[in-house]
């Protein structure tokens, strides 16, 4: 048995979840550490192509969305299924996706987790967890172990953490597979044409070196779940094709296909999942790496607050009570677009109707704000308040004869008690009390424009606990129940 380490804290896996997860724990002020299989922040292949418009608000919120911006390209619109989905118009400073691959993202959350001081340990691997009353004994293969209060399973879809924790994950099998590569082609195939055949969609890009090219193929037949091979591409493409445009040399081979499983519970006591780890689903849409991130955020002031004492652990409860369902939505998303791609005449009919339906204003901005996560509404229990449970609009400030923006206020991840007048109450330590004046636009994705509330309480996710008069005895209700403070 080798030594033991303390920590708040253990993170499995440093993908995209695990990565902003750990820094969303750090400044929440926690002793963190991630254990990662991985011997490098190196990523084989090129997953995930970017950042949807509230991923990048959120990012805003750390300050650190500029480091992404810089690096990608922008596009104002979303697609669902086969139909473009026009986004410009979204009241966001950011009415776009950013294209981005993974390994980008990656590389930049690790440089962010790594400036804030969060150690990795790298070629290392959880194998399981034993939890008691007071914390987990994290197992590693190499047969250490770690003590840590509370363990995060962002270990991806096959969840080493999701199984020792004994959690359920149903869902739908797979009814299509389909093979991603990163290869050499010896021939000259169709670059950037989309072929779609009764088996689903197919083609060939080219990399950004110019020299290997990215694939898609649908298989024949519903594949293996194990690890996908040069022979089965080549089949694949046979088949399609009937050549295999001499591929070889591959740097990356995998498969994903249709199938959706959702976590039962994305915590059993002490131990929490997030991410791939707590759903799976096909790539259409691009929402897996998004909806992790925003696990991350949503979970990781929560985790905080718990670990200081703050607050009970009943706090972790709304995490699965507000991700669960966005998640299940997610993956509902995957299903029905997955549904419209298929090539039947009875689905192009489908699609044509659908499309007639998109190019209304109502129907496009609900589905842009639905897939690009603008339109996210938590349930907070508020119903009667339109602003609780949404995302706080990234409104224009002036402070202390300052201009700043929400966003900024959110930098450190503390939340914010925002009063537009001299009226209204200070709060204790959290939470950070502003006065401010604005003269901007409370305009919110899907229902248009709001009446400003003279004071609203901001998470540090971003997202509205409560609004309203400064006066209202249920503003002291809510800094009770969301951050501990004496009611
Ligand atoms: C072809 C393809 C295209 C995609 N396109 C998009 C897209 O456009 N947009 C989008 O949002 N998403 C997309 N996705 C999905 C996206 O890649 C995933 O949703 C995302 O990577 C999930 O991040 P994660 O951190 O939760 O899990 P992962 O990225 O799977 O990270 C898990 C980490 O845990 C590590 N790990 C695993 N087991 C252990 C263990 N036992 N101990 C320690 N470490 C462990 C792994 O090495 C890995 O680093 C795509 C996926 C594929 C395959």
């Amino acid at each position: 048995m080798q030594a033991s380490f303390e920590h708040d804290v253990v993170v499995a896996g440093g993908g995209p979840t695990g990565l902003t997860l750990a820094a969303e724990l750090t400044l929440a002020g926690l002793d963190v550490a991630v254990v990662e299989r991985r011997a490098s922040q190196h990523l084989d292949g090129s997953r995930a192509g970017g950042l949807h418009a509230r991923t990048i608000e959120m990012f805003e919120q750390r300050g650190i969305a500029d480091r992404f911006l810089t690096q990608g390209t922008t596009v104002q619109v979303h697609t669902f299924g086969a139909t473009a989905l026009d986004l410009s118009d979204a009241p966001s400073r950011h009415p776009y996706s950013l294209g981005l691959w993974q390994d980008r993202i990656e590389a930049t959350l690790a440089e962010w987790v790594d400036e804030l001081g969060v150690p990795v340990m790298r070629g290392r691997e959880v194998s399981g967890c034993i939890q008691d009353d007071d914390g987990v004994t994290v197992t590693l293969a190499d047969g250490a172990t770690i003590r840590a209060s509370y363990l995060v399973g962002c270990d991806g879809g096959r969840s080493a953490v999701r199984r020792a924790a004994g959690i359920d994950f149903p869902g739908w099998e797979a009814t299509v597979t389909s093979l991603v590569a990163e290869t050499e082609v010896a021939g000259d195939p169709a670059w950037g044409v989309i072929h779609r055949d009764e088996k689903g969609v197919h083609g060939f890009s080219r990399l950004e070196d110019g020299v290997r090219a990215r694939i898609v193929v649908t298989e024949a037949e519903v594949g293996e779940t194990g690890e996908a091979t040069l022979e089965e591409l080549s089949a694949a493409l046979m088949a399609v094709y009937g050549t295999d445009y001499g591929v070889h040399s591959p740097t990356w081979i995998s498969r994903f296909s249709d199938g959706a499983r959702q976590a039962a519970a994305y915590r059993a006591g002490r131990v929490l999942l997030a991410g791939d780890a707590a759903h799976i689903h096909s790539p259409v849409g691009g929402q897996g790496l998004n909806t992790g991130v925003q696990d991350a955020m949503n979970l990781g002031w929560k985790l905080g607050l718990v670990v200081r004492g703050a607050v009970s652990e009943t706090l972790l409860d709304t995490y699965h009570a507000e991700r669960h369902p966005i998640g299940a939505r997610v993956l509902q998303g995957t299903l029905a677009q997955n549904a419209l791609m298929r090539e039947e005449d009875r689905v192009e009919a489908l699609r044509d109707v659908l499309d007639e339906v998109l190019a209304l204003d109502g129907p496009r901005t609900h589905l842009a704000a639905r897939f690009s996560g603008l339109g996210i509404r938590y349930d907070l229990g508020d119903d009667g308040r339109p602003l609780v449970g949404r995302r706080m609009p990234d409104l224009d400030l002036v402070v202390a004869d300052q201009p700043t923006r929400v966003s900024t206020l959110l930098h450190d991840a503390r939340p914010v008690l925002l009063h537009f007048g001299p009226s209204g109450m200070a709060a204790a330590e959290p939470v950070r009390t502003v006065r401010a004046a604005s003269d901007d636009d409370w305009k919110l994705p899907v229902i248009g424009r709001v009446d400003p509330p003279p004071t609203v309480l901001i998470r540090p996710d971003g997202y509205v606990a409560w609004a309203g008069d400064p006066d209202d005895p249920a503003l002291a209700e809510a800094l009770a129940r969301w951050f501990g403070l004496d009611a």
